[in-house]
């Protein structure tokens, strides 16, 4: 297909053919007989979004699950008021997500038999990392006489006994393509074979368009209370010594600290990576640097949670948190990501907070480390398999782009999924707004 009156990025115009590949980038292209002709009409035209750290199959199934965390819900009388409100799904469970500390303290399953005493109920904590049962929904896995109903996400032994769900990936593949993301990273720990096989298979089958990359398996979650050195040291050696980079998870300035005295001693791969990097103490900063590790970092989490950093961090931490400007001004290789369904799967709200660090209640968190709207563009736009470097709009690239409804000054000024025009994967139109002039 032919793009016409496209503006890229660096302000010059140009029409584009796009196939698998893009073809041609060139001033006055002529289009071929039958060729799809879309008038970009001077909008922008960038390498489509990717992004780098999501969990599909949980952000498919947050779709229809109930939220019970801030900001929707934020007291015990709310989450009591959203539970009883809620219905089951066609597998008879309600399914809710999000919750935190907050709104009702420690969660166990008297308190959740106490609002809900019949229908099977689970409530994922916001960190992912646990899950609350209450009475009935124990009982129909085979645990009727849990102590509490708290159960680890990663362990597998009890949730195998859960309804199979149809999560709904093609209801995600619509939202994801109509912000422009073109492709995605599935960070999700413990992916097995069959389950990247079936994510695949989706793709391949249109069900789920943007593609699909995993970090599986090279990748570890780390945890305060069992932090070893020696043991993560061996874990990446091993990893390298078998061709593979590692994905190491750091949440923590404990979590960071260990992980880069186990890369310094193990030696590093160039396409290794650390995930979140939320709290980077400052003398940290010539040691990521060294590394090389490229950084994959969720600026949203400002935005979503911020105010709960203030409540809770004490402000000489705060200049820790969810750093960027400085990362980049130590030159350490960096890409955004949304961690969809963690955080909110807008990619545009993660560069909007990466601009700007507002909370929700409209407080800055760490203006220091504010980058351009153009910046927080460009992590977006960064190769799936080198998240660090950006794709551009040249011959031989990819054939994914996100077509803009206005162009790069505007664009830039408001970074906002609405002026997504049209996404094309591979040079196919998978999304085309309503105002996308065609001919
Ligand atoms: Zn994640």
């Amino acid at each position: 297909m032919l793009i016409r009156r496209a503006t890229l990025l660096d302000g010059t115009t140009a029409d584009i053919r796009v196939g698998v590949l893009i073809d041609e980038v060139g001033d006055g292209l002529a289009a071929a007989p039958g060729e799809r002709v879309l008038d970009a009409a001077g909008g922008t035209v960038l390498p489509g979004l990717h992004d780098h750290h999501v969990h599909l199959r949980s952000a498919a199934a947050a779709l229809d699950s109930l939220l019970v965390g801030p900001p929707g819900v934020g007291t015990k009388e709310q989450l009591a008021q959203a539970l009883c409100q809620a219905g089951p799904s066609s597998d008879g469970w309600i399914r809710a997500i999000g919750y935190h500390e907050s709104v009702a303290g420690r969660l166990d399953r008297d308190l959740l038999d106490a609002m809900v005493p019949v229908i099977p109920l689970r409530i994922q904590h916001r960190s992912g990392a646990l899950w609350i049962l209450n009475s009935a929904a124990l009982g129909r896995i085979g645990l009727a006489g849990h102590p509490d109903g708290r159960l680890h996400s990663a362990d597998p032994s009890w949730s195998a006994g859960l309804p199979r769900r149809e999560t709904n990936l093609a209801r995600l593949s619509g939202r994801l393509t109509s912000m422009g993301v073109t492709g995605v990273t599935d960070a999700t720990p413990d992916l097995s074979a069959a389950d990247m096989e079936s994510l695949q298979e989706a793709h391949r089958r249109g069900e789920f368009r943007p593609r699909i990359r995993f970090l599986a398996p090279g990748k570890k979650i780390l945890h305060d209370d069992r932090l070893d050195l020696d043991a993560l040291t061996v874990w990446i050696s091993d990893c390298h010594r078998a061709g593979r980079p590692v994905a190491v998870h750091c949440v923590t300035a404990a979590q960071l600290v260990v992980t880069i005295a186990a890369l310094r001693a193990a030696g590093s791969h160039p396409l290794d990576r650390i995930e979140h990097a939320a709290v980077v103490p400052d003398d940290t900063l010539t040691d990521l640097c060294d590394l090389g590790a490229t950084v994959v970092s969720q600026p949203n989490f400002v935005a979503e949670r911020g105010d709960q950093y203030f409540a809770e961090i004490p402000a000489a931490e705060h200049h820790q948190l969810w750093r960027i400007a400085s990362l980049l001004n130590a030159t350490v290789p960096m890409a955004l990501s949304t961690d969809m369904p963690f955080g909110r799967d807008d990619p545009w709200a993660a560069m909007r907070a990466a601009v700007r660090r507002i909370t929700a209640s409209g407080a800055v968190l760490n203006s220091t480390e504010c980058i351009s709207a153009r910046t927080a563009l460009a992590m977006f736009l960064g190769r799936p398999d080198r998240p660090g470097r950006g794709r551009t709009i040249t011959p031989g690239q990819p054939g994914d782009l996100c077509v803009l409804s206005q162009p790069p000054a505007a664009a830039l000024a408001q970074l906002d999924s609405a002026l997504v025009a049209a996404t094309i994967i591979g040079g196919e139109i998978v999304y085309a707004s309503r105002e996308c002039p065609r001919a």
